[in-house]
């Protein structure tokens, strides 16, 4: 793990403690996934992915720690109607994603003006912006490849 993730975990799992959230291995491998992984999981491909290390842990134990990182502002939420909420730990303040609809990948695409456009809109509507949602829905290369020719 990058050095600055480990710290972000020991600050994680700090506050954690501080709200009287038992820390257990479990608890401490969802956190080292969620904060190295860049694939946006959900937490059902969390709760497969634990599985294998931690064959008793519980998808509730999950949704509960996904649920307490949320209220801390540690992980951003991405809800998505007909499909499962998927999760990003290593960036939680709201950015841009893309979004590939055949295999449900989702990235986090490069938007160098998107925090100059988000201070613009605020500016020009005298909103104080507190959120926003931003996605780009598409076919990603590799599914493109697979996709049998045209008829
Ligand atoms: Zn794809
Ligand atoms: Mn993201």
């Amino acid at each position: 793990m990058e050095p600055a993730a480990e710290q972000r975990l020991e600050h994680l799992l700090n506050t954690l403690r501080e709200q009287g959230c038992r820390i257990t291995p479990q608890r401490i491998a969802l956190l080292r996934l969620l904060l190295q992984s860049e694939e946006h999981l959900s937490a059902t491909q969390i709760h497969e992915r634990l599985l294998e290390k931690f064959p008793t842990m519980s998808l509730a134990t999950v949704y509960k720690t996904l649920s307490l990182l949320k209220e801390m502002g540690e992980v951003l939420e991405l809800g998505f109607s007909g499909a499962e909420t998927r999760y990003d730990g290593q960036s939680p303040h709201p950015h841009p994603h893309l979004i590939c609809v055949q295999c449900r990948k989702v990235l986090d695409p490069d938007v160098p003006a998107f925090d100059a456009l988000a201070q613009d809109i605020a500016a020009r509507s005298g909103f104080h912006i507190v959120s926003h949602r931003l996605d780009f829905f598409g076919i990603c290369p590799t599914c493109q490849t697979d996709a049998p020719p045209a008829a």
